[in-house]
């Protein structure tokens, strides 16, 4: 029996380990965690206790009060992946589990009384360790303990999901969790190759994974709900193709468009390759010209489209070390022109969207290699200096401008490419 400490708890361990330390030393730096959200920077000690009850009375408070989102953590986990960086316990003491609910029942108490009962709550996520360490009463009973304290939406509406370490489930608790109301799942998978399992500590059939993904479809074909999935790598042509087949043959025609692939790739110059050069147009620009063109004839026969490029503020203001993206990016917003001057006819409306800075992962990783040791939320007050309003953009500001040019009530606007920046963009 070994034992490894480490910052956040200790783990039992009942192997002996091996590791390579050269391979060891070479990632031992940094790296992001953003798994949840608020993500980790986010959390720092000068928000205190009062800060949080004074926020929540506040909360209720508003014009509008806000439906609840809520987040439970079951740190217990029967075996340990050695990758793992979560806050858990290793254990095979299921009694744990017993002692754990019950403080957990009377937090539930105490964070339900800070908001008012009228409020819905609407996202509910259980993550780990591993949720599924539970038995199926020990989940019942968590369940009913959220629908005293809370007021749980009951609607299809809700999202509520959980964790589910795929070695710990049976198909027929895939079930069980749909009955007890959740409508999302998310299984830990890292690779199905078998030597990197038997390296990582983890090992799980794809057959089994498979197995368990389809018993979740059939728990919520029950309900009438059906789940589809596309995969497409939207730099080739083929998979575009591919993806639009099946997509028209299942739903039978795409009304909206929405061209969103991109990284952020600004390099000097001269130091840009010819192969770099294509990558980037074959993301940025040729996945929207291909996927356009396939839907284009249905929407003409429909006599009604939206399509939408994402592009961002650099397709209007090109800096210098901005290429290849901001020259993939004017060419969007040319494309975009080209297609609503011959769309308009045939009601297509072609707008598109130039992100300035938007809250995403990317600062999260960016954050975590050039200022680890700094406090998130200057790390984002920096960059959003020269922004006048002061502050980095939300992904649901974003998508709202994206919906209303989705939705009729954007039936007069086509051929323009609108900033959703805070007003940082040097043009308008
Ligand atoms: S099951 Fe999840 S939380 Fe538990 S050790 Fe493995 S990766 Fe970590």
């Amino acid at each position: 029996m070994a034992a490894i400490y480490s910052s956040l708890e200790v783990i039992e361990v009942d192997q002996s380990l091996s590791f390579n330390r050269a391979l060891v030393e070479k990632y031992d730096r940094p790296g992001p965690r953003y798994t949840s959200y608020p993500t980790a920077p986010q959390f720092h000690q000068a928000f205190a206790l009062d800060d949080y009850q004074a926020a929540a009375r506040a909360s209720n408070q508003a014009a509008l009060p806000k439906a609840l989102s809520l987040y439970i953590h079951i740190p217990f986990c029967k075996s340990l992946c050695y990758y793992c960086a979560c806050n858990k316990i290793i254990t095979q003491k299921t009694h744990r589990a017993v002692e754990y609910l019950n403080y957990l029942k009377r937090e539930i108490a105490m964070q339900a009384a800070l908001f008012d009962r009228t409020r819905t709550l609407r996202q509910l996520h259980l993550g780990g360790g591993t949720p599924t360490y539970l038995t199926r009463g020990q989940l019942a009973e968590l369940m009913d303990c959220l629908h005293q304290a809370f007021n749980l939406d009951d609607s299809d509406e809700h999202e509520f999901s959980i964790e589910v370490d795929p070695r710990t489930i049976s198909t027929e608790q895939i079930e069980h969790l749909r009955q007890l109301g959740f409508n999302r799942l998310s299984f830990g998978v890292q690779d199905f190759d078998p030597d990197v399992q038997a390296a990582v500590n983890r090992q799980q059939s794809e057959a089994q994974i498979y197995a368990l993904v389809a018993a979740a479809r059939e728990a919520l074909a029950k309900d009438g709900l059906v789940v589809r999935d596309y995969v497409c790598d939207v730099a080739k042509a083929a998979d575009i193709s591919k993806a639009h087949d099946k997509i028209v043959a299942d739903l039978g025609g795409i009304d909206v468009l929405v061209n969103n692939a991109g990284t952020a790739r600004t390099l000097a110059f001269e130091s840009i390759s010819d192969e770099a050069w294509q990558e980037d147009l074959d993301l940025k620009l040729f996945a929207a010209i291909r996927f356009s063109r396939l839907v284009w004839p249905g929407m003409k026969q429909r006599k009604w489209g939206r399509i939408i490029n994402v592009l961002n503020t650099f397709a209007k203001a090109p800096a210098g070390n901005s290429a290849p993206t901001s020259v993939s990016r004017a060419a969007g917003m040319a494309l975009t022109k080209v297609m609503a001057n011959e769309g308009g006819e045939h009601n297509i409306l072609v707008n598109a969207l130039l992100v300035g800075l938007i809250m995403s992962d990317q600062w999260v990783k960016r954050h975590a290699a050039q200022a680890p040791n700094t406090d998130f939320e200057e790390f984002a007050k920096g960059l959003a200096r020269g922004t006048p309003l002061g502050r980095i953009g939300t992904a649901e500001e974003f998508a709202n401008l994206a919906c209303f040019l989705a939705s009729e009530q954007g039936s007069y606007i086509t051929g323009t490419a609108i900033n959703v920046d805070g007003g940082r963009s040097p043009v308008v």
